[in-house]
């Protein structure tokens, strides 16, 4: 059942399963930000720093939907003020990544997304542009840490400050999408984000429960929908957020 809260996000929401984002790798920095080392060895099966990236996937083998992410990165650049590369990857289980690490000519990281988890997206009853649009600006987010110089994990047992200060400026994103254009389903990014969420609170790789992750979007939502928050403003706000949690 749509919370009260999800409503708020407008539109009807149909509960999706099969998804995971478990990000348990040894190779992770935190959560799903990556070394590059390891993202190497996710695009070519080595990891070595010398070794050449090859060949590597830019785009889905969906023209349609390729054109449709174009825009969608290109907008995320605009809000956040961030130029990743961004991959297409085979996962061992459905994910994306961020990396500051520079796998192509853009100055600001990487990012991995998985095919798997992408032809999983693609097959979605609602909102599958949405929901990867979601999911890029939760991995945009990691590159403006990065970029920022923020660690929000330091000295944590999980990853979850850093994870959902993601979500929240993921829910940011969908606030702004929505504001633009009222029809965006940006309920279905909470949802998403909810069903990515994990119960394993001891794990250095835990992101945060479902609830805490939906929470977490919609409170960015919010401060795009009704107060016109800057996405600067919206990053800082989203730190103090993540902070004040318990
Ligand atoms: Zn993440």
């Amino acid at each position: 059942m749509p919370t009260r809260r999800l409503t708020l996000l407008g539109g009807a929401i149909s509960v999706m399963s099969g998804f995971s984002c478990p990000c348990h790798s040894k190779e992770n920095l935190s959560g799903c930000s990556i070394s590059i080392q390891a993202a190497r060895r996710y695009l070519t099966g080595d990891s070595s720093t010398s070794s050449p990236l090859g060949s590597v996937v830019t785009r889905s083998g969906n023209s349609d939907f390729d054109f449709a992410a174009a825009q969608t990165l290109s907008k995320l650049t605009d809000l956040f003020g961030v130029l990743p590369g961004f991959l297409y990857f085979k996962e061992d289980s459905k994910n994306a990544f961020a990396t500051n690490g520079r796998l192509m000519n853009a100055t600001d990281g990487t990012i991995l997304f998985g095919r798997d988890l992408l032809f999983d997206i693609l097959a979605a009853a609602e909102g599958p542009d949405a929901i990867f649009s979601g999911i890029c600006a939760h991995e945009f987010a990691h590159i403006l840490q990065f970029k920022k110089g923020l660690d929000l994990n330091k000295g944590q047992a999980t990853a979850k400050r850093g994870e959902l200060h993601a979500d929240f400026l993921a829910g940011y994103f969908a606030g702004v999408r929505k504001s633009e254009r009222p029809s965006f389903p940006a309920a279905v990014i909470a949802v998403a984000h909810g069903n990515f969420g994990d119960f394993d609170f001891n794990h250095p790789q835990h992101h945060g429960t479902p609830a805490e992750r939906s929470e977490a979007v919609v409170q960015g939502f919010q401060f795009a929908s009704s107060r016109r928050t800057t996405a600067e403003e919206a990053f800082h706000i989203g730190v103090n957020y993540v902070m004040n949690l318990r």
